[in-house]
């Protein structure tokens, strides 16, 4: 097993190795590649999504393929734009340099995707990973065994086999697959299982990206619309039956707006379901026997205000809101990951803001608030991956923004222009000319040293504060100052 996972590595760093995998034009017809791939396949990926996760025909398309298609399609549109040279400011020291930070693919590398979005998580960080010219192994989650083997038996008609390779298995694959060196290593899923990559990583030093989940709290303001902020609230809850990792966790209100909060849940479970989420078309089961397990046994003891029907054979839970909720009941202390909401009463935003921060950092921050002041508290006084105000979830879709956790909710982000620069190294580069002209201005650096030449060096690197206007007259200023510095080397040489 483990010489299967070691061949396959050894075939993409063999495949990296001829270059093939660089050139703008393979990037190029890779992506175009994988949008084929989407484009043909979309109802048989939304078909597997049905049966497989349960998910109805309207998620996966919102979930996973319009998101796909999109993130794909702004791949190909500004590939060439990304892969230029970013050209930073420089200081008078580096004035006849060329400076600039070259994107470099860094070689072959591991995606490990999650079953709740099986094609997403898999192939959005693939997007980002063939822009940027790498070769990639993609490890899908066992949990969802139908997707995964779709996409090892169709995936190779549409983009280079000999440069991605789908490795299929659980446990012990994804272990043999982790004693292999890789140039880099994207995870997405559970936290404890972060720790197992962030170590194998650690064995090659390997740089990594960890998307992970956690507890995302909501704190809904006493200003706030409660009829639209319990519409937003349950989306969140309802959508994959909660089982997102941005999903909103818990909630944070005063005892006045819970109550008022409660009776407008029940209002829009009511419109959108006729009262009856588990007969619906719309409404997701839970993803496996275990997990059912897990979120039955976090039910017990609670105090159900709305919902609380479950069913083991059908594995359905119905949206479900809690309420006395302590903060040391176990389905605090876990990423719930499914449609049970529990409520916790706060006096204040101060309080709120207090509770989450003695947790660990989570991936999301919603607050619902129709004041700036009340938003801007926490905005400025929580940390976490991202933070939506008035709505939850909706930024995973701006390609705008980048995606990812902070502390026990991950590391590094992508999305958009942020996968490209997840998966390149960006080469710091400096290019200087070898003429006497240049050489002259490098000699105040050269013995035999004298305070004269220090001070000429502080002169000259010393960082000024930025100047309005100061691009304008920048390349005046920079000739001046050259001439000026070419008559004080002169002088510094005696
Ligand atoms: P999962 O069970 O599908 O596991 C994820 C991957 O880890 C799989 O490919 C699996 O093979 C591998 N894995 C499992 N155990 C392993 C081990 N011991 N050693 C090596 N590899 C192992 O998914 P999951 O972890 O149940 O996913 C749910 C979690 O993922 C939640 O915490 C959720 O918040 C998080 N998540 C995060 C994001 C994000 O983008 N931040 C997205 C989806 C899910």
């Amino acid at each position: 097993m483990s010489n299967k996972a070691a061949e396959i590595v050894q075939d993409a760093r063999k495949a990296f190795n001829s270059g093939k995998s660089k050139t703008y034009e393979f990037r190029l017809n890779q992506l175009k590649g994988l949008q084929k791939f989407i484009e043909v396949n979309e109802k048989k990926i939304a078909d597997i999504l049905e049966i497989e996760n349960t998910k109805p025909i309207f998620e996966s398309y919102l979930g996973e393929i319009i998101y796909m298609k999109n993130d794909i399609q702004n791949a190909i549109d500004n590939l060439k734009r990304w892969m230029e040279p970013v050209k930073p400011s420089k200081n008078l020291m580096f004035i006849m340099d060329q400076i600039e930070l070259i994107p470099e693919p860094y070689g072959v590398v591991l995606i490990i995707g999650a079953w709740n979005y099986p094609f997403a998580l898999t192939l959005s960080p693939l997007v980002g990973a063939i822009a940027a010219g790498n070769c990639a192994v993609i490890k899908p989650s066992e949990i969802t065994p139908m997707s995964a083997k779709f996409l090892e038996d169709e995936l190779p008609k549409f983009i280079d086999s000999s440069c991605y390779f789908i490795y299929n298995g659980g446990v012990p694959e994804t272990t043999a697959l982790l004693e292999n060196r890789f140039d880099y290593i994207f995870y997405t899923g559970n936290s404890a299982v972060g720790r197992i990559i962030y170590l194998a990583a650690a064995k090659h030093l390997t740089p990594v990206t960890l998307e992970l989940g956690g507890k995302s709290p909501v704190y809904l303001d006493d200003s706030a619309d409660v009829e639209i902020a319990a519409n937003r609230i349950l989306w969140g809850k309802c959508v994959n039956a909660g089982q997102s990792c941005l999903e909103p966790d818990y909630l944070l209100c005063t005892e006045y707006m819970r109550d008022k909060f409660v009776r407008a849940a029940k209002n829009t479970i009511q419109k959108w379901y006729n009262n009856e989420p588990k007969e619906n078309k719309d409404y997701c089961k839970i993803i496996n026997a275990n997990h059912f397990a897990r979120l039955s046994k976090l039910l017990a003891g609670q105090k159900i205000v709305m919902g609380g029907y479950t069913d083991s054979t059908k594995r359905i839970i119905e949206p479900t809101i809690l309420v006395d909720v302590k903060p040391d009941d176990a389905i605090m202390k876990e990423e719930i990951f499914g449609p049970i909401l529990p409520i916790i009463t706060v006096e204040s935003a101060e309080e709120a803001i207090e509770f989450i921060n003695k947790r660990e950092k989570p991936l999301a921050v919603y607050v619902f608030s129709k004041s700036k002041v009340e938003q801007d508290k926490f905005i400025k006084g929580t940390s976490s991956g991202g933070i939506c105000i008035n709505d939850v979830m909706v930024h995973y879709s701006c390609d705008a923004l980048p995606f990812g956790g902070v502390g026990n909710s991950g590391i590094g982000r992508y999305h958009g222009e942020y996968s490209f620069r997840t998966f390149s190294h960006e080469k710091a580069t400096l290019i200087r000319t070898l003429n006497k002209f240049g050489e002259y201005i490098q000699t105040i650096r050269y013995p035999p040293y004298s305070e004269k030449k220090l001070n000429m060096i502080n002169v000259i690197t010393k960082k000024l504060p930025p100047i309005p206007g100061a691009e304008f007259f920048k390349p005046l200023f920079f000739i001046f100052l050259g001439v000026i510095l070419t008559l004080l080397s002169f002088g510094c040489r005696k």
